[in-house]
Formats: structure tokens, sequence, C-alpha cells
């Protein structure tokens, strides 16, 4: 009996390790984002897909390793009044300017760090750097991805604020993670060139906020047509057996919210594979056959074995996606 209560223990526990997107989420997205490329690009990325894929979850590693880590996967826009929030500045200087970057850092900068990571990859095309290439691609992935996310626009992140804790890894980990192999189309068309990325990233961090409401309203409403009992069960996740929002609930409330989370991934492949192209036509086209490989001394490049084991040992500085 003991045993048993300590394997318990250990599930709900194990169980409580939720990822932005979860891991699953941000590897396909990365994954899928790979067929959307022009043929040119196609033939170095295509070989490489484990990598992209894999890595896709380094910059969630990492925030169990540098405390600045954490702001680059959000924003709480709503701290800055309703939307569409026009008291924001879109430009960095400007926002800096009016709130200090104190608070800036504090409320989130996912949709400026996007736009850093995109001229990081168009220089890594620009010097035909292999190395930097993938990392920069894989993380600039992860990061676009987190902006399509509903909670990762709003200060209510986790439901915290209206007693709904746990909805955060609901929405963006155990709904995909039931359904999206099974039931979900990822055929998405083709890579496209953004000609502003910084409008286009802010556009989908707005329509983000906007659907913020309906995320938590669906859940709460939801949560009172359903015992306790059968909203959570112990069913598999990543073959162990885990507590978690049941199968029933979960398909209930992506029915509610009609087709949402399908959406915003397919929005965010589409969007990780135009980010990838565009830093690639920004840099001239480089012919992808030809390339070096060189590595820097950035943070950004820890060795992965660091890493997963900070990722391991180690409790998450700022905010986690719990
Ligand atoms: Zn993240």
């Amino acid at each position: 009996m003991l045993k048993k209560t300590i394997i318990v223990a250990l599930l709900l526990s194990i169980s409580e390790t939720v990822f932005c997107w979860g891991f699953f989420g941000h590897q396909k997205i990365n994954n899928y984002a790979v067929f959307l490329l022009p043929p040119e690009m196609m033939a170095f990325y295509k070989p490489r897909i484990d990598y992209i894929t894999k890595h896709a979850v380094d910059p969630d590693k990492r925030r169990y390793l540098v405390a600045e880590e954490g702001p680059r996967h959000y924003i709480d826009i709503d701290y800055y009044g309703h939307y569409p929030f026009t008291e924001l500045p879109r430009k960095w200087d400007s926002a800096v300017a009016k709130y200090t970057l104190d608070t800036i850092n504090s409320y989130g900068i996912v949709p400026w760090h996007v736009q850093i990571m995109l001229s990081r990859l168009t220089k890594a095309f620009k010097e035909k750097d292999e190395q930097r290439i993938l990392k920069l691609s894989a993380e600039i992935g992860h990061y676009i991805a987190d902006a399509h996310v509903p909670l990762h626009a709003s200060m209510n992140h986790n439901g915290q604020l209206t007693n709904q804790q746990g909805i955060h890894g609901f929405w963006e980990s155990r709904i995909p993670e039931l359904l999206a192999d099974k039931d979900w189309d990822f055929f998405v068309g083709k890579a496209m060139y953004i000609d502003n990325p910084g409008d286009f990233i802010w556009k989908r961090v707005l329509e983000s906020a906007a659907a913020a409401d309906t995320v938590l309203r669906a859940e709460k409403e939801l949560s009172q047509t359903i015992s306790e009992d059968q909203k959570f069960a112990f069913e598999q996740r990543n073959n162990v057996l885990v507590k978690q929002y049941s199968s029933l609930y979960t398909k209930a409330y992506d029915r509610l919210l009609n087709g949402m989370v399908e959406r915003r991934m397919r929005d965010a492949i589409f969007a990780v594979a135009s980010f990838w192209y565009t830093a690639w036509v920004n840099a001239g086209q480089p012919d992808l056959q030809t390339l070096s490989t060189s590595t820097t001394s950035e943070e950004q490049n820890l060795p992965f074995d660091t890493l997963n084991l900070e990722w391991q040992n180690k409790p998450v500085k700022g905010r986690s996606c719990e």
C-alpha cells in the first residue's frame, strides 16, 4: 500500500512538469514547418529535421538556467490597457522609454524577441553558418509558437486570477497531445515571404490576446457542468499513468473552443516556416549546399547536456508554464 502511494505521488510530480505548448506541441510545430519550405531550403532542413524537432524545446529548458530567458516567452499585454492595446508602443525603444526596461521585461517581450531572433537567423544565413542556422531556426520556432498561445498574452496566464489553475497546460499540452495526431490536419500550404515581420508578429500576439477571454470563459462554463471526478482521471501520458484532465473533459473543452487549438497550431506552423523563409530571402538566398560550421560563445550556445541537466534538477527561474 505504501509502495503504491509512493508511486502515485511520484507520478503526480512528473505530471506537474508542463512546458509552453508542451514538448509535444513545440516539436510538432517545428517538424511540420519544414514541409512548407521551398525546395532549396527543404534540401537543407529535411535531412536535419531531427535536430530542428528535438531542439524546439531548448528555450524552455533554458528557463531553468538563465533568468533573462523567462520574459522571452510571453507578453502580459492586458497590463497595458484594453484591446488593441494602443497605449503600448510596438517599437522597443519607444516602449522602454514610456514604461521603463524593468516593466517591459517583467510583463514579457515575446514579440520583440522574435524580431531579434529573425535578425540573428538572417545573419547566420548570410554567414552560411550551419550550426547557427539550425540552432536559431529551432529556437525562433519556439518563440513564434509561444506567441500563438492565448494565455501567453494574458496576465491571467494560468487561470490563477479566476481559480482555474492548470488551464495553461490544459489548453496547450493536454488538448494537442490527445487530439493532434488522430484528428487534426496540418497540411498548411507553403511558407510566404513576410514583408513586415514586426507587424506580423504583433498581429499574432493581438489575436492571442483577443482569444484569451474565450479560453478562460469556456473552461469556467464547462467546469460548472461536469463534476470534479469526471474532470480529472488517471490516464496515460508519455506511457506513464498520471492524474490529469480526463479525455472526456478535454474533448468537451476542445468542442467548446470550436477548433481554436488546432487553428492556432496551424497558424504557428505557417508562421515558423515563413519566418525561416524570410530570413533566408533577406540574407540573399544563399546556397545552402555549401555551408561552414562554427560555434559562438553566447549564452544561447550552452551545450545541450548542460541544459538538460539544469532542466531536470533545478526550479524554473521566473514564471513557469504550470
Ligand atoms: Zn516557451
